[in-house]
């Protein structure tokens, strides 16, 4: 996979308190290995689960989505809406600092790709046609997500 954060030299840490240092390659390579294969194609290869099959789809329980592959908080699920698409959707993330977003111009198109503020690894696509108040949809692969419902252990 591509980094597309650079190395830091001291820890970085969000607003909401967590550190966003990236992990080691060594690190990194630990952490692929406990994925299954389709956790590892959408998180290290920017693939995309068909739409209506991913597990967390139509999930309502109260907590927190994180990073499947390095654990981070991503988004909570007051911020999760049913969007008709297919995909877990949310109008904004759990620390501006998680999710990071940068242009995808692969595909023939020219799209914003979502990615953990950590670790790098695909979450999927940020469109401008969301609810109020931010008007963003974070479109999600539920193969990059761990949900942890709140009073459980992460
Ligand atoms: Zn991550």
């Amino acid at each position: 996979m591509t980094p597309t954060t650079s190395p830091q030299d001291k820890p970085r840490t969000s607003a909401s308190g967590h550190d966003l240092t990236p992990p080691s390659p060594d690190e990194l390579q630990r952490l692929a290995a406990l994925l299954s294969p389709d956790e590892r194609r959408v998180l290290l290869h920017q693939g995309t689960e068909p739409a209506f099959c991913g597990g967390l789809l139509n999930n309502k329980k109260p907590g927190v989505y994180h990073c499947r592959l390095c654990d981070l908080p991503l988004f909570r699920s007051s911020a999760k809406f049913e969007s008709g698409t297919g995909w877990p959707s949310f109008f904004e993330p759990f620390d501006a600092e998680h999710v990071v977003v940068r242009w995808d111009m692969s595909h023939g198109m020219s799209r914003e790709e979502i990615v953990c503020g950590r670790c790098g690894g695909h979450l999927g696509h940020r469109f401008d046609d969301g609810p109020k108040p931010t008007g963003h949809r974070y479109c999600l692969n539920s193969a990059s997500l761990k949900f942890v419902a709140d009073g459980e252990a992460a």
